[in-house]
């Protein structure tokens, strides 16, 4: 079809872009045994799907719908994490999921029964220290709710859990950046993360940024798996789709009042923050 026959609004993907995106996803893969696994709530249009699914590992979720999205349309392993499950979210997505990450320890004590032997068993972590423009998405900030500060660990739990998740950039560009954060992670976190199998570094890591050091990035978290003996794990959202899309809209008013204000038949997209 003629781009100009489609009914605006929508969104016009590039899937040579994309997949460029997804070759330097595919690269840090392959140098450092990271793990990839897609965040839903960043980008789920399950349109593109086939187009992704063979470059990442599997999908990350903010919530149960996500996660059967993720199990349904993209396959792969398929992490489940809520800043808050009822039980009933947690006995849905026990079976369907291969990764099921609790936000604080007294979600995991009250439900862990339902999922073990279902799934690989995980704990949000809040590291304290962070790299995000957004306050809301910042689990260093005070009050935050995201993940278990290291003062409040009962160090029992590692023994009966398999992973951590820790997530605490937001468009981060700046590799050496990360690799403090890593290094501040495996200072603070060490003891405990060497009795675990995987470790996921959450999203926010934006890799495919023109001029980012994949190379670098690759070499830390390849060092930080074997220091810890961990399966790493990130969880990009943002940096598998940007540049790749665009939002067509049509001009359906010019409104003057000093200055010209376009009006558009669509709202700006409005991301919702429920991490
Ligand atoms: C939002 C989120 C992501 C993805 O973040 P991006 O900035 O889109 O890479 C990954 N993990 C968790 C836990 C999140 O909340």
């Amino acid at each position: 079809m003629n781009k100009s026959q489609l009914k605006t609004p929508y969104f016009m993907i590039n899937e040579s872009k994309l997949i460029e995106n997804l070759e330097k996803a595919k690269h840090l893969k392959e140098i450092s045994g990271v793990k990839l696994v897609l965040a839903l709530k960043c980008f789920s249009t399950w349109g593109v799907f086939d187009i992704i699914k063979p470059y990442l590992d599997g999908s990350t979720s903010s919530g149960p719908f996500e996660v059967k999205l993720g199990h349904e349309a993209f396959g792969g392993e398929t992490h489940a994490y809520s800043v808050g499950y009822t039980e009933d979210d947690v006995r849905e997505v026990a079976d369907i999921c291969d990764k099921m990450i609790f936000n604080s320890q007294s979600q995991l004590a009250a439900y862990r029964h339902i999922v073990e032997g279902k799934a690989s068993l995980g704990l949000r972590l809040n590291p304290g220290v962070s790299y995000a423009g957004q306050d809301l998405a910042n689990p260093a900030r005070k009050y935050s709710r995201l993940g278990v500060q290291a003062d409040h660990i009962d160090s029992s739990v590692f023994d009966s859990i398999d992973g951590v998740m820790f997530h605490m950039n937001c468009e981060n560009k700046d590799v050496d950046a990360f690799i403090g954060l890593l290094d501040a992670i495996s200072e603070q976190f060490g003891d405990h993360l060497d009795k675990l199998d995987w470790v996921s570094m959450g999203g926010g890591v934006f890799f495919t940024w023109p001029g980012y050091d994949i190379d670098k990035l690759g070499a830390a978290l390849k060092a930080f798996s074997e220091k810890h003996g961990v399966q790493m794990y990130l969880e990009p959202g943002e940096a598998i789709i940007t540049k790749t899309t665009d939002l067509v809209v049509t001009v359906v008013d010019i409104v003057e009042n000093e200055k010209k204000t376009a009006i558009v038949n669509s709202a700006t997209e409005a991301t919702v923050w429920i991490r």
